[in-house]
């Protein structure tokens, strides 16, 4: 399986907490979609099997016309072989979401949407820096909801002045629109970022961490009872809704990522592009990726196993463990495990090793103790 990831570096205005690459620029967006599709083709021999995905993820996708959208799904097209009916999302921010584009969106080979939604209050959004506001986010959902059936909508937790009442009023505003799946990060305070600055200055309050914790288990109770599956740490899924492009990832499955700071991997080795829109045209135009490679050793493999099968209800194998890294790995990460597994926070089940729901939301801290350090660099 294969993946395509195209990451469109674009975003009207810049929220506050994003650390992404983007910019607000959008004069270059056509000389970008031209250097995106001559990456695609410059890269089609990365795609080892048939393309069961593709992914418009940013920055916001949605600021692409529909026929940018087309013309980049018909260059992945014309280059990779692409099973039927692969899943193809596209990112996409309310304020963009009109509803003469959902219609043009829906008559495309567009097959999922993923909503920045973030949240259903005003206050929230302005805290954000949200280029939509609450009547635009339920508006363009009950819009696309007529036209869309594969919906996923983003939530943020945590935010400094959101009650854990707002916060369920949040989630029980998704759930009134009937929606297939979400996903809900915390929010986090990223080094450099607009939130930073105005939290030292204390405009706004800093996270709460426990609070943040609260509302996550607000979330997993209340998901849960509607039917939800938290099939990761993050993502939220009725029954043939998950994600597959994220799934495949998870799984450590292939993928090819264009456009400036995408990811690839291609089972053994990482890349990743330049995060600069001019230089990462120029070099394409040239005929040149602008690409930095590392081959992961095999602590690395174990290392990112842990990490993302902790995550998921797949959980990590111990078969799997022994039988691609060894012996040395299982009894590491048994001896690891063995006090956390005493504190409830890992289960053994049929072999695998997961976190219960009490050591969800500690996951990361948890599965970076149970890291190998890596002796081979
Ligand atoms: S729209 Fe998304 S990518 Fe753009 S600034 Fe906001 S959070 Fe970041």
């Amino acid at each position: 399986m294969s993946g395509i990831y195209l990451h469109i570096p674009f975003c009207k205005q810049a929220c506050h907490y994003c650390d992404f690459h983007f910019s607000t620029q959008l004069r270059k967006k056509q000389a970008m979609v031209q250097a995106i599709a001559k990456e695609l083709v410059l890269r089609k021999s990365e795609a080892d099997d048939v393309v069961e995905t593709i992914y418009f993820g940013g920055g916001t996708p949605s600021v692409l016309s529909n026929e940018e959208i087309e013309f980049l799904i018909q260059t992945v097209y014309d280059h990779y072989k692409v099973m039927d009916r692969p899943e193809i999302t596209l990112e996409a921010n309310p304020d963009d979401l009109s509803s003469h584009q959902i219609i043009q969106l829906s008559n495309s080979p567009i097959n999922r949407l993923s909503i920045g939604i973030q949240s259903f209050f005003d206050e929230d959004l302005k805290l954000m820096n949200r280029a939509h506001n609450a009547s635009e986010a339920e508006k363009c959902i009950q819009e696309a909801t007529e036209y869309f059936d594969n919906i996923t909508i983003d939530l943020i937790y945590g935010i400094p002045g959101m009650d854990n009442d707002r916060w369920k009023a949040n989630i029980q505003k998704a759930l009134d629109f009937g929606l297939p799946h979400i996903s809900s990060y915390a929010l986090t305070v990223e080094p450099r970022t607009a939130l930073q600055k105005i939290i030292e200055k204390g405009v706004v309050p800093d996270v709460d961490d426990e609070q943040a914790q609260e509302q996550f288990y607000i979330l997993v109770d209340m998901l849960e009872a509607h039917g939800f599956v938290n099939y990761e740490i993050s993502n939220f899924g009725k029954s043939g809704f998950f994600s597959k492009n994220n799934t495949a990832y998870w799984l450590g499955k292939s993928y090819v990522g264009v456009g400036p700071s995408a990811h690839s991997f291609d089972g053994k080795n990482r890349s990743w592009n330049i995060r600069n829109n001019p230089t990462y045209i120029k070099k394409i135009t040239e005929g040149l990726l602008p690409t930095e490679i590392e081959t992961l050793s095999q602590t690395d493999r174990y290392n990112e196993y842990v990490m993302t099968g902790l995550r998921t209800i797949w959980g990590v194998s111990l078969e799997k463990i022994e039988k691609e890294f060894g012996v040395t790995y299982l009894d590491y990460l048994n001896l690891q495990a063995q006090k956390y597994v005493a504190q409830g926070l890992l289960q053994l089940a049929d072999g695998k090793l997961l976190a219960t729901k009490k050591g969800k939301f500690l996951v990361d801290g948890i599965a970076s103790d149970l890291f190998m350090v890596n002796l081979e660099k």
